[in-house]
């Protein structure tokens, strides 16, 4: 039977490294600072940004949460993170999506200065990604890099399957992936016969949002599977995308649900505005490489 990746494990030694480094960028007088608007009350979102703000406090990061009415204007929210891109304490600014649909998400996402998209979704960013230097990689894939690496398997060469194809999550994962060096097969809801594609993968990766997608029929003995789904069930409880009582009898590894990817997410959220905060450090004593053209007046 498979090896559990424990991402609840993982994200708590992660966070304890993280308080050291909090503590280094408080002898320079930095705090941390993250951002979070948070437009209406979808319950889903409303959560997520609940985890965001606990994982801040529990790192010794600055949270500052806007919550704004389901019916503010693009303008105002333009206004807002035009603010926060120049606020000198706020060194990540996220804005938790799905947007209502007057707003232009597109338009909204790239109003985020580059040096603060902690998300990695702005266009620059997402380029990045492509050319293979993104600062700020997206949180769920990069998240899901790190639990591959703790199986301590090598990921070059390897036959990946992403399921999924999504600009959050299948998209980057894919890119990053390629960028180890694996052949890389990304799936997605038109995919003729999935199950032609999930049986080749030594490395399988599932963000659908089916649950039981993936059944152990349509995985190769000794895999490496990692479950990104999170549904809900009728009866409340939350699983993945993937069958996961057959199918950890034919795998090597495998990641649960919950307690896999979705602690991953937070933490390399928290990451990425460390890495912002230290980067705005170095470049205000001169001695960072500046990768972004950003007026020195916005940090
Ligand atoms: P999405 O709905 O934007 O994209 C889903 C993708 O899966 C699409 O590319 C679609 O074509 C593909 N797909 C759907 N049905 C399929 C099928 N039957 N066979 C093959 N491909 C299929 O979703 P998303 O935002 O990428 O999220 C995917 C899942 O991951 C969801 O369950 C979501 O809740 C979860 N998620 C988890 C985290 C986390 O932190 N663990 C973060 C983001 C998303």
């Amino acid at each position: 039977s498979a090896q559990i990746i424990d991402g609840k494990a993982l994200s708590r030694h992660l966070r304890r490294r993280f308080r050291e480094r909090v503590g280094a960028l408080a002898a320079h007088g930095v705090q941390p600072g993250l951002a979070v608007i948070l437009v209406g009350d979808n319950p889903a979102s409303r959560l997520y940004v609940a985890n965001k703000v606990k994982a801040c406090e529990e790192c010794g990061v600055a949270s500052f949460l806007h919550a704004c009415s389901a019916d503010i204007t693009e303008a105002a929210l333009l206004g807002l993170i035009a603010r926060l891109n120049a606020e000198r304490t706020v060194h990540g600014v996220l804005v938790q999506l799905p947007l209502p649909p007057h707003i232009d998400m597109r338009r909204v996402l790239e109003a985020i200065a580059v040096e603060k998209d902690v998300d990695g979704f702005h266009l620059y960013n997402v380029g990045g990604l492509v050319v293979g230097n993104t600062i700020f990689p997206p949180c769920t894939p990069y998240g899901v890099q790190l639990l591959l690496e703790t199986t301590g398997i090598e990921v070059a060469g390897k036959n990946v399957v992403v399921v999924g194809a999504s600009n959050i999550v299948g998209k980057p994962m894919a890119l990053m992936l390629l960028h180890k060096e694996a052949t890389v097969t990304v799936c997605h809801a038109k995919t003729r016969d999935l199950a032609q594609h999930t049986i080749l993968a030594d490395i399988l990766i599932v963000a659908a949002g089916k649950p039981g997608l993936i059944v152990a029929q349509m995985v190769k003995h000794g895999a490496i599977v990692i479950d990104v789904g999170i549904n809900r069930l009728p009866d409340g409880r939350i699983v993945g995308d993937v069958d996961f009582d057959g199918v950890r009898d034919k795998a090597s590894w495998i990641s649960p649900v919950p307690g896999g990817v979705g602690p991953m997410t937070v933490t390399m959220l928290i990451e990425n505005t460390l890495r912002s905060a230290e980067r705005c450090l170095e470049r205000g004593s001169g001695s960072g490489h500046p990768v972004w053209d950003a007026p020195r007046s916005e940090l």
